[in-house]
């Protein structure tokens, strides 16, 4: 099977049930689902990431590729989107700015309303069809915010950089920089080094 509708103005295909998309936002044409009661369809989507999503500092970078298995089923006031992916977030570590990378996985499902809501308090919190097109990217980046860790470690027991050079210590645990000693303590300091210990006169 060739379908060419799903992906509203993008280069696509799929094969029984396969699709590949070759640039473009997540929206999806759901014209062929129909607005049954009880129509149901998978897919499975191959895509790129359209923007960072997540944070400057951490986040998914646009261009990532995303495989999302999603299922859509049409109920009496919208159309039920279910999906789950695995993505892969990028960015330093905070304490000392190694890069991390953690695998993020998401299952979404998010109702988009044939109409969009009259109420505005209600529109900020609901998603909705723009005629038979589902954008998915808000809900996966939302979903990404959420999952993200606000402070990215190599290690949850990093213990940061050197606050005197900036060696990373987990590289140089027993790092030093030598003890600094106070000039008017090196005079008492040579009284008790081993070799200027006084023996006792032998009698
Ligand atoms: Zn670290
Ligand atoms: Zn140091």
């Amino acid at each position: 099977m060739i379908d060419a509708g799903l992906f509203a103005g993008h280069v696509l295909c799929t094969v029984d049930e396969w699709m590949s998309v070759q640039t473009g936002p997540l929206v999806i044409d759901t014209h062929e689902l129909g607005r049954r009661p009880g129509n149901e369809r998978t897919y499975h989507l191959s895509a790129e990431v359209p923007t960072q999503w997540g944070y400057d500092v951490y986040g998914v970078p646009a261009g990532s590729p995303i495989d999302l298995e999603l299922r859509l089923e049409a109920l009496v006031d919208g159309i039920l989107a279910s999906g789950s992916t695995t993505v892969t977030a990028v960015g330093e570590c905070v304490r000392c700015l190694v890069p991390v990378e953690d695998e993020i996985d998401l299952d979404v499902q998010e109702l988009y309303l044939f109409d969009r809501p009259s109420d505005e308090e209600e529109a900020e919190e609901t998603q909705w069809l723009e005629g038979d097109l589902l954008d998915l990217e808000p809900t996966l980046r939302d979903a990404v915010v959420f999952a993200l860790p606000h402070h990215p470690l190599c290690d949850p027991e990093c213990p940061g950089l050197c606050p005197e050079c900036g060696t990373r210590l987990a590289d140089d645990p027993d790092h030093t920089h030598g003890e600094e000693v106070d000039p008017r303590w090196s005079a008492l300091t040579s009284l008790i080094e081993p070799d200027s210990v006084i023996e006792p006169p032998k009698e």
